[in-house]
Order: structure tokens, then sequence, then C-alpha cells
């Protein structure tokens, strides 16, 4: 079987295939564009940075912009779809949503393909552009695409998911650990018209066999074997175990990571060699915007998971827009998202958001530990990487570590640093403004969820220069305007987005009753998000976290984060999650505790419990379980198959019962 790197060495210098798409980076108002950035160092001009306010009427800065980007959401939106798309079919409507309803569609009557977006119009411009940067487990091996060998990897792939019997509107499960090959297998799906299911390869056989069945996949691809931590994961055989309980299951396509060989049966199809067989053009189809591009399947709080739907226009153009402004991204930097691609900040900020501006993105195997807690920085001096995207999670880990492991590597191409996926506490904001960016690159909090699809409130885009406070994700993106409202206890707090913008999901799949009653029956006119938030007296929006994980005192809200805070604060923990846990004995001693602003010194027997956690990959999965322990629901754990170690788990239960004086009432 050939293996991932001899197929990219027998691709060769074929010719890029032209398609007879409009290119939009060749217009003037785009030469304008570039012409415009290069200015804004020295001067600032709102068209500097967004080419497109030219045409926005008395919009001179960006607290103009703003308003005008969520007063005026048609034009806006028009404006920056019509200028950043390749468009096959121009759209007739912008924006056509009635929140009551569930109902979301932007840029209706517009066709598109979304791998051309992200591949063709830029092997047009520079084909041997770097794409991607493979960051293999073991440091040092790193393998770089250009654009040219990307597209060609995804029409083979292309041309042989159609050969396997894959059509438009068919729905592909990818279960891959990040390389190449998975991207590919993304953009061969939108470019052949199926939809894809990337679900997390960190997830156990049931889970994936879940979410093969509610997707109705006939085809998975997969990899023999992951590589992670220095570890090997038979992923195939995971694969194996799942699709016996997937009747839909017709084949399965197995990409070698590694040289080891596994067994096959008559339903697998090794990728390599059969992508080989296939021709390096693919005609791209010309998509709907509403068209599916994507599920993704999110836990959710009860941990049944759901399978949030994207579409195709408006969720290529968020993410790139906001993949531009954010961080501040120019073209050639190199940009470092270390997410998994299985969640959907790999789909946003590795994937999609990145290639549709023709960004260099960074796919990371590894672990934040391997070989040793050096490793992040070590890659960033090695890559050049200009923009470092990661998890509080893993700054909470790394900074226990010490500032040694970050100044032995030089970090001067950093320009912008950026949080996802939890509230990031303000010693590892502190942290990691002051050692990892050396006290120059700003540091911008992104809030957002599976459900937004980018990125809808922080620091950046701003004026320049502008304020950012620690721990916060103060700003609302442009055509983003969030509402607090009040909630059952305390008055004007939960975080709700008052009208539509284009990168939200447009359904839960199957479930649309369900999508309806989550998000908009809860504040009727209004997109729930399910999370806490205040706002500064400045205007600059505070997220606590989600509502059922926060803890009231005395009308005041507590988040997780400021619980956490305070409890790592002590020399011996490392890692530390806080959950809410309603009417319970544990619940009402930490509300005491922290009332008394002394739970630091006074809850030694809740440290006890924090102390024994396993490590995760996820807070947010950690916290459902443990919220499950503290109810003592334990039949009730769900999937422990994302953790790094679920043995641990019951570990923790032992621990609680400790606690609770063998489960007696205390
Ligand atoms: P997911 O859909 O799995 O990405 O989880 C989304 C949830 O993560 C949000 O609803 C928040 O509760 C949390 N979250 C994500 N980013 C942030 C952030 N910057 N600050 C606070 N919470 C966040």
């Amino acid at each position: 079987m050939p293996h991932f790197s001899h197929l990219l060495s027998l691709a060769g210098p074929t010719s890029a295939p032209l398609l007879g798409f409009s290119l939009p980076l060749t217009t003037s108002l785009n030469r304008r564009f570039l012409k415009c950035c290069r200015q804004l160092s020295r001067s600032y001009n709102i068209e500097s940075c967004i080419p497109e306010a030219v045409a926005f009427q008395g919009v001179s800065d960006h607290s103009g912009l703003y308003k005008f980007s969520v007063n005026e959401s048609d034009r806006f939106w028009g404006a920056v779809a019509r200028q950043r798309l390749s468009w096959i079919s121009p759209f007739h409507t912008v924006q056509n949503c009635d929140f009551s309803q569930g109902k979301i569609k932007w840029f209706e009557g517009g066709k598109l393909n979304v791998s051309v977006n992200c591949l063709d119009r830029h092997v047009h411009t520079s084909p041997e552009r770097v794409a991607l940067i493979w960051e293999r487990d073991e440091p040092g091996t790193e393998v770089k695409i250009t654009y040219r060998q990307l597209l060609e990897l995804t029409c083979r792939l292309g041309n042989l998911l159609k050969r396997q019997g894959v059509r438009r509107g068919d729905c592909v499960t990818i279960y891959m650990p990040p390389c190449p090959l998975a991207v590919a297998s993304m953009l061969a799906c939108a470019r052949i018209g199926a939809a894809h299911n990337v679900v997390f390869a960190g997830f156990s056989s049931e889970a994936l066999a879940d979410r093969i069945r509610d997707a109705q996949s006939s085809t998975v691809i997969t990899v023999n074997q992951g590589v992670r931590g220095g570890k090997v994961v038979d992923l195939k055989r995971t694969v194996d175990q799942a699709v016996q309980n997937c009747p839909s299951v017709q084949q399965v396509l197995v990409a070698m990571r590694t040289e080891n060989t596994v067994a096959m049966t008559d339903r697998d199809v090794p990728l390599e060699e059969e992508m080989m067989k296939e021709d390096v053009v693919c005609e791209p189809v010309a998509m709907d915007s509403e068209d599916v591009l994507f599920l993704l399947y999110t836990s959710g709080s009860t941990g049944k998971p759901k399978g949030l739907v994207h579409t195709q226009a408006g969720y290529l153009l968020y993410t790139a827009l906001t993949h531009r402004y954010v961080f501040n991204y120019h073209d050639r930097d190199v940009f470092g998202c270390v997410a998994d691609i299985g969640w959907i900040t790999g789909h946003s900020y590795i994937v999609y958001g990145p290639l549709c501006n023709g960004g260099t993105t960074v796919l990371f195997e590894s672990t934040p530990v391997y070989p040793n807690p050096g490793r992040y920085w070590e890659m960033v001096e090695r890559l050049g990487i200009n923009q470092f995207y990661g998890a509080p999670t893993a700054i909470r880990l790394l900074l226990k570590y010490g500032d040694e492991w970050v100044q032995n590597y030089n970090r001067s191409s950093l320009k912008t640093l950026g949080s996802v996926g939890e509230p990031i506490n303000t010693e590892a904001w502190e942290w990691y403004h002051r050692v990892v960016g050396d006290g120059r690159c700003p540091v911008v909090d992104t809030w957002w969820q599976t459900e937004t699809g980018g990125i809808c409130i922080a620091p950046r885009p701003s004026d320049p220069e502008a304020e950012i406070v620690p721990g916060m994700a103060m700003r609302p993106f442009y055509g983003i305007k969030p509402a607090l409202l009040d909630t059952e206890v305390v008055t004007g707090d939960a975080l709700c987005i008052s009208q539509a913008w284009p990168g939200m999901a447009r359904t839960i799949h199957n479930h649309h009753q369900r999508f309806t009653e989550t998000y908009f029956q809860p504040y009727p006119g209004y997109f729930f998000t399910g999370d806490g938030a205040y706002r500064s007296k400045e205007g600059y929006y505070q997220i606590v976290g989600r509502l059922d994980d926060v803890i009231n005192v005395s009308g005041h809200r507590l988040g997780t984060a400021e619980l956490e805070d305070v409890v790592v604060c002590t020399i011996i923990i490392m890692f530390s999650l806080a959950v809410m846990v309603q009417e319970d004995v544990l619940a009402q001693q930490l509300r005491e505790m922290v009332s008394r602003s002394i739970a630091k010194y006074a809850c030694p027997d809740f440290i006890q419990v924090v102390r024994c956690l396993p490590k995760t990959r996820s807070g947010k999965i950690m916290r459902r379980v443990l919220r499950k322990v503290v109810e003592r629901n334990t039949d009730e754990l769900g999937d422990l198959s994302t953790l790094d170690d679920p043995d641990s788990v019951h570990e923790v239960i032992r621990g609680h019962q400790r606690l609770r004086g063998d489960g007696k009432q205390q």
C-alpha cells in the first residue's frame, strides 16, 4: 500500500485545473484592499481594514462600521459576500430569517462550490503557496502541502468517492486525526456535493456508531492507526467495532498513517492505492447557498449528541471574515490553531476560514506536553507561527511547568494569541500575555459555540490600539447583536443574540423541533446561547460560562473560571474544574465558602476531589461527568472516551464517596 508521503511525491507538477469561475482576488477592489492593508500600520482608515466600507456611507471608524453591520445587515453582508466569495451564480436575497420558526437562510439563489473557494482560486494565483503544515507527532517531521497539491489530493479523493457511489446529498463520516488527507476528505465531500460528519478520533466505537447511524452514512473514511503523544492508537479497529452496528455502512476507506498493516475486509478500500488510480481533475458541483456543508455532533448538556447542521455560503463567509479580522491575519502569515479537526474550532479555524483566505494553516497532531512542555513554543519557533490559537485548559497546564519551557524558544514571529473553548482565568491570561507573548501580542479571548459557526465576541477587531481587558471576550463581531435577558434568578444575564448572522447553525439534523425549542423558544425573538454573561460599564461583554454551570451567591453569578482560579492558587493543584450542582449539600458548602471568600483554605475536601481529576482534552465533557458524579447519577456518565484516562473517573467517584461519608448525607 502506498504511504501518504509517497502519494504526495507521486502527485507531481501537473498543471492546475483552471475553472471558469470569477476570481475576485483580481478585481480592482481587491487590489485596493491589498494596498490599504499595507497602509494600515501607518494610518488608520476604516477602508484599509475592510475595503467594502468604501461603499458604506458615513462609516469612518470601527464603531461606525459595527453599527452599520447590525443596522444595515443586508447591505453589510451582501457587500462582503459578493466581494469575498467566488460565486457560480449570484444570490438574489441576502437573508430570509425568522427566529420564531427557527428559519435561517442566507444568500438564496446563489450557487457556489466551497472547495473552489478554498482551493482553485488560490491555485490560480499562487499554486506553490503552502496551504497546510502538518505538524506530526514527532517534532521536526512536519510535512508541507501546497495549494496545488491539496487540490490534487481533493480531486483524486472526490473522484474516488464518486466511484464508490457517494452522491450529492449523502453524508460521509470521517474518523481521522488531524492530517492532510482528513482535510482533503472534507473538501472532497464539498467538491462533489456530499456533506461530511467529522467525528473526533478520540471517541469510542459506541459514540462513533451513534453518530454514523444518526447521519445515515454509507461511507466512512479513517486511518489504520493514529499517533499522538508517542502512542499508537488503533483507529481502524474502533471503526470495525462501530460499523458492526451500523447497517447503513457499505464501505470504509482506510488511509495509512503508519507503516503497520491492519486486517482489511471486503468492505474496506485502501485509500491511497485507489486514489492513485483517479484523475487530478474533479468537476466541482454547483451547490445552493443553503445546501448542507456538514453535520457536527455536540454532546449537549444531556449527553445525547445533536447533529448541528451548517450550510455552504454563510458559514464559509463568516469563518473567513472572522479569521481575517479577529486574528489580524495577513497574506503569508502562518496560522497555528492547535485544536483537533473533530471540533468546530478545527472546522472553522484550521480548515474553512484560513483556506478560504488563501492562508497557511497548521494541523497539529500531537499534545501540548509531548515530548515535553515546550512543544508548542518549539513548534512556534520552527514553523514561524504568527497567530497561535489554543485552549485555556492547555495554557493553565503549561503555566504550572514554569516559564523556562517557553523562554527556551524564539517566539518573535508571534503577532496574536488566541484563546477558545472556555473562560480563560486571569492568571492564565496574564501568563499567556506576559510570558508567551512577551507582553507585546494582543490576546484575543474568543467566545463562540458549535452553534454559532464562528467567533461572535472577541476583543478584536476594534479601533487600533483599543484596550484589551484580561480574560474578557469584550466586543461583538460585525453583525452580532448580543442581548442580556432575565433568567429565573438574576436579571439580565442570559446571553442571547437578537438577529441572525450568516455563520449560525440552520437546524439539528432530523430534529428541527429540538432546534427551535433549545435555541429560540426560551427567549422568543432571540437566539439563546445557554451561556451567562454580563456587560461592564464600558459596554464590554464578560462570559461567565454555561448558565447551568454558574453559581449564584447573593445575586452575584460566579462562573467556573472564577472558582477554578481560586482552587489553582494552591501550589499543589495543577488543574481544576468547578461544576454547579443544584440543591446539593456540596454546592451549599461551596456557596457558603465562596461567599466568605475563603474557599482557598476552607475546602480541603473539595480540593481533595478536584486533585484527582483525570486529565481531559475538553473541560466541558469533564464538567458534565463531574456533575453526574456529585449528583450521584453515576449510571448516566455518558461517553468517557475523550478523556485521556477514562478509568480515573472511578478514582473521582471514590473520592466523592469519601467526601460524603460513603454516600450518607452529612
Ligand atoms: P462548543 O460548542 O463545544 O465549542 O462549546 C461552546 C461553549 O464553550 C460555549 O457555549 C461556552 O460555554 C464555552 N466557551 C467557548 N469559548 C468561550 C470563551 N471564550 N469564554 C467562555 N466560554 C467559552
